[in-house]
């Protein structure tokens, strides 16, 4: 049976350009895809003739032969004799190009390398480093490339070999139907190389899981729940593909006098009622040593005094929170019996009723609804 000319085939003439030819198949092909004709032989063999044509006509080469020598010039390039093979070129990029966008992409589309696992360290900080920031190393456990065998997996002194199954691709082509699909190659796991003789540092793995120390800088400001990104320090990625990140996770250590609320921060003043009552001065701490508090006489329990920028940084790097001091009168417990005269006289002189079987506060509190 004589073969059908090409340029007929794909109906365009002979001086068709690319893109022509290219339109001119994706048309056709469309029309009598085997998806589209499920079971109709002629329509399959259609395609498979429009194909054909495609693969010569796209191919400079081919084409200039064909031009010159007609079929004689490209048959045993594997159409000889009506013979079909999807499998090598130029049939991936016909797929590539053409069916990638109408079959997702997933035909002739190959993926090069696996990126690295993104990491979570956790890391305690006290709450002065939260509040201005450090300098910091940190240790991390994460997969990096093998030095013993430089990452290739191979025993030092030998290489890994290509792979015979997929000829290095890292992908073998199976038949669905009439279609050729790609998946890893079960034999190389898609790395397109196999090591006869692994390294053993890495069991031929190419990586190894090994402590990494890196720096860190910790901004002013960060509280609980701060995430920090390190882009590429997390696990290496393999075959050639991007490592991971990594991200550090803060949780800041409570302190022993200090509270924050937002920016500020907050601190409990206990001072006794003789102090409130005629007024001091104190030392009070701050995150930046002590600084001098005057209470002044009549001072409430409860009382805030601002300390102005004596807080903690805004992470936005500008503005700085305050320090709240609260005051808390303390009543004096376990008196002697000279403090309880004293006290009974400060009340007398106060107009104070201080007999203890007199009207309690909760008495006057109920003559106040009668
Ligand atoms: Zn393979
Ligand atoms: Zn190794």
């Amino acid at each position: 049976m004589s073969k059908r000319d090409y340029y007929e085939i794909l109906e365009v003439n002979r001086n068709a350009g690319e893109t022509e030819i290219k339109k001119a198949y994706r048309k056709l092909a469309l029309q009598y895809h085997p998806d589209k004709n499920p079971g109709d032989k002629a329509a399959e063999e259609k395609f498979k003739e429009l194909t054909e044509a495609y693969a010569v006509l796209s191919d400079r080469q081919k084409r200039a032969n064909y031009d010159q020598f007609g079929h004689a010039g490209v048959d045993g390039g594997g159409f000889s004799g009506g013979g079909f093979d999807f499998g090598g070129s130029p049939f991936e990029d016909i797929f590539g190009d053409i069916f990638g966008d109408i079959f997702g992409g997933g035909g002739a589309r190959r993926s090069r390398g696996r990126r690295g696992d993104d990491l979570r360290f956790n890391l305690t900080i006290s709450f002065e480093e939260a509040a201005f920031g450090k300098e910091t190393k940190i240790q991390i456990p994460r997969r990096q490339p093998c030095q013993e065998c430089s990452g290739s997996g191979a025993r030092k002194g030998t290489t890994a070999t290509t792979c015979g199954t997929c000829r290095g691709a890292g992908q073998v082509r199976y038949q669905q139907g009439f279609f050729s699909l790609t998946r890893p190659c079960p034999d190389c796991g898609g790395s397109g190389k196999v090591i006869k003789d692994p390294c053993s540092a890495c069991h031929g793995e190419g990586q190894i899981k090994a402590k990494q120390t890196l720096s860190l800088k910790i901004p002013a400001g960060v509280e609980t729940g701060s995430r920090l990104k390190l882009t590429g320090e997390g696990d290496a990625g393999s075959g050639g593909g991007p490592a991971g990140d990594l991200y550090v996770v803060l949780s800041v250590d409570e302190h022993p006098i200090f509270k924050r609320e937002g920016q500020d921060v907050l601190c409990e003043l206990p001072i006794n009622f003789t102090q409130a009552a005629l007024g001091a001065e104190f030392e009070v701490p701050t995150l930046e040593g002590k600084v001098r508090l005057k209470v002044p006489a009549g001072t409430q329990s409860g009382k805030v005094f601002r300390l102005n920028g004596k807080g903690i940084a805004s992470l936005r790097g500008y503005g700085r929170g305050d320090q709240l001091v609260v005051v808390t009168v303390e009543t004096p417990t376990q008196l002697t019996s000279r403090q309880k005269e004293l006290l009974e006289e400060f009340a007398r002189e106060s107009g104070e009723d201080v007999n203890p079987l007199g009207k309690s506060f909760f008495d006057k509190v109920k003559e106040l609804f009668e």
